[in-house]
C-alpha cells in the first residue's frame, strides 16, 4: 500500500541488543529449568527476546502440589488480612522501583509502545495497591432477626487452589487483575502466561518473592495450552480457575473443569459496539473512536472494533476518522512518540487480513488502509490503519473479533434498528453510546447487552469499577470492590443461643 499520507516512525537507533531474559518456573519458591526450551522474538525488531523453560506435565502437577500444600498449610490463607496487605503493598512498591525494566521487556515480546507499556505497569501496580485494601476490608455478614434464640454469620474464606491462564495482548496488567485478589482473598496460585509473553509474569515472580510471599504460594509454569493449560484446568487439586483469552478455549476450559466443578470466571472476546446519534459531537467521537481502534494494535477484547452512525453522519464522521487515522503515529515499538506497534505473530497478522479483504469481497470499501504495513528499519509485521466502510450485519467482519487496527463502519436509522444492531453478536462485552441527549444515552445504557456501556467516553477504567462480560464474552467480574469475591466462598454459620424456645422434634 502506499503508506507517504500516514505517520511512520522509523527505527532510528540500532536494534536493540538487551541480554535474552532466562525465563524459568516458579514452583515452591525455587526456580526450575525444564529439559526443552523455547523463545520469543521482538515481533517489532525480529531479535530474540526470552528464552523459557517450556513446562511439561510433571512441571504443572510439581506447581499444583506446592500451592495445595502452601493453602493447606495455612502459611497464607491464615494470616491476618493486615499481614496478606503488607505483601501486595511491598509488591506495588517494587513494581514502581522496577517500572522501566518490566516496560521495556513488555514492549519487546508484545510489540507494544513504550509508553504505553510504562502506563499499564503503572495502573498495575495500582490494582496490587487496591487489592491489598480489600485484603483488610473484605468482611461477612451478620443476621440478628433470626428470632430470639438464633443468631446466624457468614465468613468469607479463601476459595483454595486457583489457576490463573493469561494471553499475550496485557500480560503484565491482566495478571494484575487477577493475582493480587486472589492473594488478598488467600488463595494460592499456579499462573501460566501465554507463550507469546512470559517474561514480565516472571518478573512479577521475582518481586513477590522479594515482598515476601511465602514459598508455594504463588507458583508460575511456562509453555503452552497443551500440556500446560490443560492439566491446570483439569486436576482435582485445583479449586478455581480465572482465564482471559478467547472464547473458544474458554469453552474448552468450562469443558475441562467440568468433571470436577470447579469455579470457572471468564474473561473473552468482544465485538464492542459505539452507536453514534446524530447531535453527538462529532469530534469528541471521531478522538475516542480512533483511540478505541487503534490502542494496542485492536488486539485488546475492549477494542471499539465496530460503530454504529446514523445515516446523517456517517459521510463526515468518516472523514475525520479519515483524516485523525493519518495523524496516528505507527512505527518503533521503542520511540517514545509511537501511539501504535507491531502486531504479535505472523500467524495473527495473517488473520487481521484475511477478515479485510474478506470484507472487500463481500462488498464493504476500504475508506483507508486494508495491508499490512512496511516500516523502515523494521523487519517486523505491522497493519495500516484501517477504516471499513459500508460494512453490513451479515458479514463476518461485523461480528467476529478481528483484533487488530480495524474498524468496521455500519450505519442506522432509528434508535431500535441500532440497538438491534448492538445487541446482534454473540458477545456483550463492551458498548458505548454518543448523544447530547440524557435519554437516549441513560435509554442506550439500560438496553445494551454488555457488562460495561460507556457514554460519550470510550475504554476508561478504574479499579474501583468491575470489569467483565455478558453472553459468550465471560463470566465473573474483575477489578472494582467485589472483586475478591471471586476467590472466597461464603461460609454460613447459624447458632442457637441460650434455652431453646423450639418445641422438642421427637414427642416426650
Ligand atoms: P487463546 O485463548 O488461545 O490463549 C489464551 C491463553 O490460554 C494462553 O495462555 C494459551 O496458551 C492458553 N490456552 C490455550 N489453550 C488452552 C487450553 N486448552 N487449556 C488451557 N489454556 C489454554 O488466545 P490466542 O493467544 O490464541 O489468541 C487467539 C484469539 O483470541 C485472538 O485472535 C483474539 O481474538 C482472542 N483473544 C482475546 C483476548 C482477550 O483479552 N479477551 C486475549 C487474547 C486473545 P498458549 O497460547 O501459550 O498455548
Amino acid at each position: 500500500m502506499t503508506t507517504h499520507d500516514l505517520r511512520l516512525i522509523a527505527r532510528e537507533a540500532p536494534a536493540p541488543t538487551d541480554p535474552v531474559f532466562e525465563a524459568r518456573h516458579l514452583i515452591d519458591g525455587e526456580w526450575h529449568m525444564s529439559t526443552g526450551t523455547f523463545t520469543r522474538e521482538s515481533p517489532a525488531h525480529g531479535t530474540l527476546v526470552t528464552r523459557a523453560a517450556l513446562g511439561t506435565k510433571a512441571d504443572t502437577e510439581a506447581a499444583i502440589t506446592a500451592a495445595r500444600t502452601a493453602f493447606d498449610d495455612g502459611s497464607w490463607s491464615e494470616l491476618s488480612g493486615k499481614e496478606r496487605a503488607a505483601v501486595l503493598s511491598k509488591t506495588a512498591d517494587l513494581i514502581e522501583r522496577d517500572i522501566d525494566r518490566i516496560a521495556r521487556l513488555e514492549t519487546l515480546e508484545s510489540g507494544k509502545p513504550i509508553s504505553q507499556a510504562k502506563a499499564e505497569i503503572e495502573i498495575a501496580a495500582d490494582l496490587w495497591r487496591y487489592s491489598a485494601a480489600l485484603a483488610r476490608t473484605s468482611v461477612g455478614e451478620t443476621q440478628n432477626a433470626l428470632g430470639r434464640d438464633m443468631l446466624g454469620m457468614t465468613l468469607k474464606e479463601p476459595i483454595g487452589v486457583v489457576s490463573l491462564i493469561t494471553p499475550w495482548n496485557f500480560p503484565f496488567l491482566i495478571v494484575s487483575q487477577k493475582l493480587p485478589y486472589a492473594l488478598a482473598a488467600g488463595c494460592t496460585c499456579v499462573v501460566k502466561p501465554s507463550e507469546l509473553t512470559s517474561a514480565t509474569t516472571v518478573v512479577l515472580g521475582e518481586l513477590l518473592m522479594e515482598a515476601g510471599l511465602p514459598a508455594g504460594v504463588l507458583n508460575i509454569v511456562l509453555g503452552y495450552g497443551m500440556p500446560v493449560g490443560e492439566v491446570m484446568t483439569s486436576d482435582p487439586r485445583v479449586d478455581m480457575v480465572s482465564f482471559t483469552g478467547s472464547t473458544g478455549v474458554g469453552r474448552a476450559i468450562v469443558a475441562a473443569t467440568a468433571p470436577t466443578l470447579k469455579k470457572v470466571a471468564l474473561e473473552l472476546g468482544g465485538k464492542n459496539p459505539q452507536v453514534v446519534f446524530p447531535d453527538a459531537d462529532l469530534d469528541a467521537a471521531a478522538d475516542a473512536i480512533i483511540f478505541g481502534i487503534y490502542f494496542n494494535a485492536g488486539e485488546c477484547c475492549n477494542s471499539g472494533s465496530r460503530i454504529i452512525v446514523h445515516k446523517d453522519v456517517v459521510a463526515p464522521l468518516t472523514e475525520k476518522l479519515t483524516a485523525l487515522s493519518r495523524k496516528v503515529a505507527f512505527g518503533d515499538p521503542l520511540h517514545p512518540d509511537t501511539q501504535v506497534g507491531a502486531i504479535i505473530s505472523d500467524a495473527h497478522l495473517e488473520k487481521i487480513d484475511g477478515y479485510v479483504k474478506g470484507a472487500v469481497e463481500d462488498g464493504a470499501a476500504l475508506a483507508l488502509g486494508g495491508d499490512t504495513l512496511p516500516v523502515a528499519g523494521l523487519p517486523g509485521k505491522f497493519y495500516a490503519p484501517t477504516l471499513v466502510s459500508g460494512v453490513t450485519p451479515d458479514m463476518a467482519i461485523a461480528t467476529e473479533e478481528v483484533f487488530g487496527p480495524v474498524l468496521s463502519i455500519l450505519s442506522f436509522e432509528n434508535f431500535e434498528e441500532a440497538l438491534g444492531l448492538v445487541n446482534g453478536t454473540e458477545y456483550g462485552l463492551s458498548a458505548g453510546v454518543w448523544s447530547q441527549d440524557m435519554d437516549t444515552c441513560l435509554k442506550f445504557a439500560r438496553h445494551a447487552q454488555a457488562g460495561t456501556v460507556w457514554t460519550n467516553t470510550w475504554m476508561d477504567g478504574f479499579a474501583e469499577l468491575p470489569f467483565g462480560g455478558v453472553k459468550q464474552s465471560g463470566l465473573g467480574r474483575e477489578l472494582g470492590r467485589q472483586a475478591i469475591e471471586d476467590y472466597q466462598e461464603v461460609k454460613t454459620v447459624t447458632m442457637r443461643i441460650g434455652a431453646t424456645s423450639r418445641a422438642p422434634w421427637v414427642a416426650g
